[in-house]
């Protein structure tokens, strides 16, 4: 049987008692230590005489976060609230999952990242630098915990839709282990952030006085995978049970850091695979929605890059299970990126788009590939806004019934087209997911609301189910079960709102349940050496960290 994670391993052994106490943001209660806690913990007169509970101390953080004028200073009094009692900020977060999801993570990250420099108070996670070569085991040893179960690490030259952020990146790999506690009950203390910091080409952050990182240019080639091969070896003898997600890395390095470490050690790209099955799972919504099969849909993708081939990738994946053969599962999926459709023969296809570049002839307007391809479905990973054009939209619309139209690009400012657009545009008939959340949108009377295809709804139970089974690998069956059980957790009251994923407020649940059947497909194929507990959705549950205060160890 998979080892059990106490949520007990990283508190701190010895008791921590008077300021030290309240300035220990894992073990702090603030105003909710008990009398008796004040008694015993020498904190008598150090705090306010009365004593409130976890709700009224919630109650207090929700009346000034919701005065604060910007998303961006909710973001930083979130981030303070962390600094100060993590398990108040986890209660916080999980009770107002969807309020707080675009201030944690997208869009609000965003902007956090790019402002990092200006808005840092003090340091999360861990920095390794390209220096660090050869004493990455020495700087690993100074995170202070022995227990680690997740790692997400990013090297920053890819944020969302916002290019190259350098160091400022730490945002990132800090909001998603954020959700991986609120989303999958992750123990806060078993997750690592990680930041490789082998310098920006962003000439802005170059110049910036304020840029928290290495004032450098990027490295590459040699040098950059001799330094991730180090990090991967390093990790795995300090924390031989963690999973390593990677996140927000360049296209190129994604896949081919994805190829090189993928069958031999606990990893995966959520950028290329996280995405790939929360949009699968959107795609069998709409298709429960509209009546159609899969092995009928053909996808064009505006955008070929780590998104847009990852998700092509595991839809043909799910089409060969379903007994299409390889080359006609390729020929689903059709790609347009910034030199127009991608096609054979054609100057600058990169290798890990050759699988996609079929035969046909060059084609460089969007529009003119929708009415050539016949598209059933559009789907944006360019990074760019505004690309699904009202013509484009008004084809897909003239040749389906229900036009499947998902501007996945983030933030919200990048997304390839608004939902009132998509719906405006198409009649009321568009079958809508974006990236980036969306206010609902009134159209001929009926009230839409947009789904966001959240990679959240995916990743942390995905590493949840890893974690739990012990699995030594991460595979693409995995994720094509986690996207089918995401997609059989939409109900007809979702549907008849325009949802094609479950309301956020669900997603511990959601992130169980893909857990469980993780777990379940690492058992049967034989990827974990572990026992199979004989109750299995009983042992994941037992794992899941809540945010409660506990008595002190
Ligand atoms: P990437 O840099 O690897 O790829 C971007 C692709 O877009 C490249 O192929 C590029 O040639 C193409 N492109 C750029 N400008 C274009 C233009 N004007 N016209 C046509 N194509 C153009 O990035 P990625 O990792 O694939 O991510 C792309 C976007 O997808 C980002 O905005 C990211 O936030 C978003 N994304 C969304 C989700 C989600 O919603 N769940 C998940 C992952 C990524």
């Amino acid at each position: 049987m998979p080892k059990s994670k106490s949520s007990e391993n990283n508190r701190p052994k010895k008791a921590t008692v008077g300021m030290q106490l309240l300035h220990n943001p894992i073990l702090n209660k603030g105003t909710a230590f008990t009398d008796a806690e004040r008694e015993d913990l020498k904190l008598r007169g150090l705090l306010p005489p009365r004593v409130c509970s976890q709700d009224q101390q919630m109650m207090r953080v929700l009346e000034n976060l919701r005065r604060k004028p910007t998303d961006l200073e909710k973001y930083i009094f979130l981030v303070g609230l962390q600094n100060r009692n993590e398990t108040l900020f986890y209660r916080t977060l999980v009770d107002n999952i969807e309020e707080l999801m675009p201030i944690i993570y997208t869009p609000t990250v965003g902007k956090a990242c790019q402002k990092y420099g200006h808005i840092f108070r003090r340091p999360r996670g861990l920095y390794l630098i390209s220096e660090d070569r050869g004493r990455i085991d020495a700087v690993l040893q100074n995170w202070p915990h022995d227990d680690v179960s997740v790692v997400v690490v990013t090297d920053g030259e890819r944020i969302l839709g916002l290019g190259d952020l350098g160091a400022n990146g730490m945002g990132i790999p800090v909001g998603k282990l954020a959700l991986y506690t609120a989303c999958a009950g992750v123990d806060p203390s078993h997750c690592l952030p990680i930041t490789i910091d082998v310098g920006t080409n962003n000439e802005a952050l170059l110049e910036d006085p304020l840029y928290i990182g290495l004032p450098q240019r990027r490295i590459d080639g040699s040098a950059y995978v001799e330094l991730m091969d180090e990090f991967m070896e390093s990790i795995r003898k300090r924390y031989p049970e963690a999973l390593i997600q990677f996140e927000d890395f360049s296209g190129t390095h994604a896949f081919n850091l994805l190829n090189r470490y993928r069958s031999s050690y606990r990893m995966f790209n959520d950028d290329i695979q996280g995405t790939a099955a929360v949009t699968l799972a959107g795609l069998r919504s709409a298709l429960r929605i509209s009546g159609g099969a899969l092995s009928d849909q053909r996808v064009l993708f505006m955008g070929a890059g780590a998104a847009g081939i990852g998700i092509g990738s595991l839809l043909a994946c799910a089409l060969e299970k379903g007994g299409v053969p390889k080359a006609e599962a390729l020929r689903a999926s059709w790609f347009f990126d910034s030199k127009g459709l991608v096609v054979a023969g054609r100057e600058r296809v990169r290798d890990m788009q050759k699988p996609f570049a079929h035969k046909n002839p060059e084609i460089r307007d969007f529009a003119e590939a929708v009415r050539v391809l016949k598209p059933t479905a559009i789907v944006g990973v360019s990074g760019r806004p505004s690309l699904f054009t009202e013509k484009v939209v008004r084809e897909m619309a003239k040749l389906n019934v229900r036009p499947i139209i998902f501007p996945l690009s983030n933030p919200t400012s990048q997304a390839e087209c608004t939902a009132e657009e998509a719906y405006g545009w198409s009649e009321g008939r568009a079958i809508f997911a974006s990236g980036s959340p969306f206010d609902p949108v009134s159209h001929s009377g009926k009230l839409f609301q947009p789904g966001q295809g959240n990679n959240a709804y995916i990743f942390p139970g995905v590493g949840l189910g890893v974690v739990a089974s012990g699995a030594g690998k991460v595979t693409d069956e995995m994720f094509l079960v986690a996207a089918a059980a995401l997609s059989d957790m939409v109900g007809e009251a979702e549907f008849a709102k325009g949802m094609l994923y479950p309301p956020l407020g669900s997603i511990r649940e959601v992130s169980k349940v893909i857990a469980v059947a993780v777990a379940e497909e690492a058992f049967s194929a034989g990827v974990s050496s572990a026992d199979r507990p004989d109750d299995l959705a009983d042992y994941v549950e037992r794992m899941i960290y809540s945010p409660d205060y506990g008595p002190l160890a």
